[in-house]
């Protein structure tokens, strides 16, 4: 198997397949050679298990995840990846790569038709123009995941396993921890990738929630409402939802009252369980 951590071997892969890096599709690849087998031990439970990848590359992190679990499917956008891929991935017969843009798969036909009833995990060192995106994607869609084990930006990293209720969280932690449990894994450098970007990554693993913290209906108008209240930070919680949402002083402050929450409170300091009591209390209102 070709050593994609070793510099020689990845200059002559893209010299030999006249291989030029994307920024634009964020193509930095893994070249730290204990970064890859880190997020497969921490990302697949067993080798009963499947791994659906996001943006193989040059392979760096298939051949980990092949080595690991007993099926992986690698979906990538780049198609002159293909005779590299042929080459780095062609001893692990359990390796395949689909070719398209991950947002927009069909995941459950993907799923029934390369996965059958094997529970499948989902690793990647995610291209960072769509981070948050591709996890949306994921989460929302209809398919079940072991859990997520993914490199991000540093920043988006503890953003999204930042506490709900504290000045780092913003929309998307409560986006994501509605449904999972996010947690930072570790520091990567940027020296970890070739080329180098210009800022760190960490990995981080969500892992869904085995009974789901609110009804499925009640999601839409919550993430409505967080957008609205984290959408203008520095003004009272009342007062960003009030102009956010459209809504009435008064309904709001009956609605707050309901919750035993102060009229001068910042949206920032509200929990998750807050946020869902506050939710359903403006919902009933309205
Ligand atoms: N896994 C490799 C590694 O760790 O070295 C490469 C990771 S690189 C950060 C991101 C990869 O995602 C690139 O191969 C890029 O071409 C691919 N990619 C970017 N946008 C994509 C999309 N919308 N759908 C599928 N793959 C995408």
């Amino acid at each position: 198997m070709l050593n994609l951590t070793d510099m020689q071997t990845v200059r002559s892969l893209a010299n030999r397949h006249h291989f030029s890096f994307s920024k634009g599709l964020g193509q930095n690849f893994l070249i730290d050679p204990a970064v890859c087998p880190a997020i497969a031990e921490y990302g697949i439970p067993d080798e009963t298990c499947a791994a659906l990848e996001v943006g193989p590359g040059f392979g760096v992190l298939t051949q980990q995840l092949a080595l690991h679990a007993k099926k992986v499917v690698s979906v990538e956008i780049d198609r002159r990846l293909e005779p590299v891929l042929a080459e780095t991935l062609k001893e692990l017969p359990n390796a395949a790569i689909l070719w398209g843009d991950v947002l927009k798969l069909d995941l459950q036909t993907l799923f029934a038709q390369q996965f059958g009833e094997m529970p499948v995990a989902f690793c990647a060192n995610l291209p960072y123009y769509i981070t948050s995106p591709i996890l949306m994607y994921l989460l929302e869609s209809d398919v079940s995941f072991v859990s997520m084990t993914v490199m991000v930006q540093k920043e988006a990293a503890e953003r999204l396993c930042a506490e709900v209720g504290t000045r780092a969280a913003g929309a998307v932690t409560v986006a994501v921890q509605l449904r999972g449990k996010a947690e930072y894994l570790m520091d990567v450098p940027r020296e970890s990738f070739y080329p180098a970007p210009n800022v760190d990554s960490a990995v981080i693993r969500i892992t869904p929630h085995a009974t789901p913290l609110c009804a499925p209906e009640e999601i839409a108008p919550l993430l409505k409402m967080v957008k609205a209240g984290f959408a203008q930070r520095r003004k009272t919680a009342m007062n960003a939802l009030s102009s956010g949402l459209g809504c009435s002083k008064a309904v709001l402050a009956d609605a707050f009252g309901a919750c035993g929450l102060a009229e001068n409170i910042r949206f920032e300091q509200l929990d998750m369980p807050t946020l869902l009591a506050l939710s359903r209390a403006i919902s009933d209102r309205s």
